[in-house]
């Protein structure tokens, strides 16, 4: 991007990016809509299956875990619980979930509504717990793209779970505003990423005070023009891909062969907007070898230039 156009670009994205919002209050809500961070690792999560790295021997050595990227909604007016993403590490997520909400006694209806990015497996393998080895859910809705849909209808063990009315798929109209329940509104932006079973959604998720957008999987932002402006117009907080920082963290891989955007390429692109609006733009789905999960420097670094790494359990008020 040459200097004018970018220059316009951060004009843009200033303009769009909602002045409401500052750094969300973290205390527990006794009403209305909370979202919740229930997990912020890449697919494989932390520790990660066959990496014999310092990164996941450290984790094993010290217990430390990491969950794939998931949010939960808790809307306490309509009782309602909405989980995004089925991760394989769904049960310890919906248990975070009913534990951050204060939320008992659910037994078969863990959630009220499912919502899912796309086909790839840290994404939605947890649907597998929603059948009838396991939970034996009763008709939970899955809002989803028409392929996505499609995918769960046609394709075992996911059809049985559509047969047995374990799941029900709710495809909607990309770019067109749903509401799970009365009171919150989302609507799904398609993005470019690796497609081969289902396409990719970015959501953003707006309750009766403020937005938050959840883009955890996309390619480069170059990839679509217009692209990073449009998923961030009217959004008050958002979590980014932050899957790799700057690519040194895979020394093997050529760096043209790493579709992610960079984590140092977003924070350049965004810099004048996280200056602006201190810890409005938060990173998740971090990959197990990402530096800024191992290193405490680094991580200082990028939270002085105003973006954050997400935590678990953080919460927003939707
Ligand atoms: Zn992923
Ligand atoms: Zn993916």
């Amino acid at each position: 991007m040459n200097a004018p156009l970018r220059h316009c670009f951060v004009i843009a994205l200033l303009g769009v990016l909602a002045a409401c919002a500052g750094v969300p209050a973290v205390a527990r809500a006794k009403s209305g809509c909370e979202l919740f961070v229930l997990g912020i690792a890449q697919d494989g999560g932390l520790p990660h299956f066959g990496c014999e790295r310092p990164c996941c021997v450290e984790a094993r050595r010290s217990g430390r875990v990491l969950y794939p990227a998931s949010l939960g909604v808790c809307d306490r007016d309509a009782g309602k619980l909405l989980l995004i993403e089925a991760t394989p590490r769904v049960e310890e997520q919906v248990a975070r979930l009913h534990r951050l909400a204060g939320i008992r006694g659910r037994g078969r209806d863990p959630i009220d509504a499912l919502l899912v990015t796309h086909a790839h497996i840290g994404h939605y393998l947890g649907l597998a717990w929603f059948g009838r080895e396991v939970a034996s859910t009763r008709r939970v809705p899955v809002f989803c793209s028409p392929r996505f849909a499609a995918f769960l209808r046609q394709h075992g063990p996911w059809r049985q779970l559509v047969e047995l009315d374990q799941i029900a798929p709710q495809p909607f109209e990309p770019g067109v505003a749903f509401s799970p329940w009365p009171g919150l509104s989302v609507t799904a932006v398609p993005v470019p990423h690796r497609d081969e079973f289902s396409d990719t959604m970015a959501y953003r998720l707006t309750g009766r005070e403020r937005t938050v957008l959840f883009v955890p999987d996309v390619d480069a932002w170059e990839r679509e023009p217009g692209l990073l402006a449009r998923l961030l117009d009217g959004v008050d907080v958002a979590y980014l891909d932050g899957t790799f920082y700057d690519g040194s963290e895979l020394p093997d891989r050529n760096l043209a062969e790493i579709r992610h955007p960079l984590m140092t390429r977003t924070m350049a692109l965004l810099a004048e907007v996280a200056r602006a609006r201190p810890g409005a733009l938060r990173f998740v789905h971090l990959n197990h070898t990402n530096p800024a999960l191992h290193d405490a420097a680094l991580r200082r670094d990028i939270e002085a230039r105003g973006f954050r790494i997400a935590e678990p359990g953080e919460s927003i008020r939707l």
